[in-house]
């Protein structure tokens, strides 16, 4: 006689396929990290950080916000590879690695 929960395994895999998917992340991070030695830690290359800013109460438009990081001293310094390769207000694209606020450590 089986009592088997007919969806008491979907859980596992679930759980399964998040672990797996963190540890792709931490893998592609560590990966990253070891191609850009020189990058900003403050923003993990990314050059800032995006947030949705919500307007009104629930169901109100959201409006995406650039929060552009801060923590270089000139603002020409690349926050990928750390060389200074940005225009002198901080504009991409890099000139020596081609970064343009699109790529940064995966997370
Ligand atoms: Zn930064
Ligand atoms: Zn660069």
């Amino acid at each position: 006689m089986s009592n088997d929960v007919p969806n008491s395994d979907d859980c596992d895999i679930d759980l399964a396929a998040e672990k797996s998917q963190a540890e792709a992340v931490a893998v592609a991070a560590a990966a990253w990290r070891s191609a850009w030695p020189n990058h900003c830690t403050a923003c993990s290359g990314w050059g800032g950080t995006s947030y949705l800013e919500m307007h009104g109460f629930r169901g109100g438009s959201g409006e995406q916000v650039f929060d552009p990081c801060g923590a270089l001293p000139r603002a020409s310094t690349c926050h990928r590879c750390g060389q200074d390769g940005l225009s002198e207000d901080g504009d991409g694209p890099c000139r020596h690695c081609g970064w343009n606020y699109d790529d940064g450590e995966p997370q």
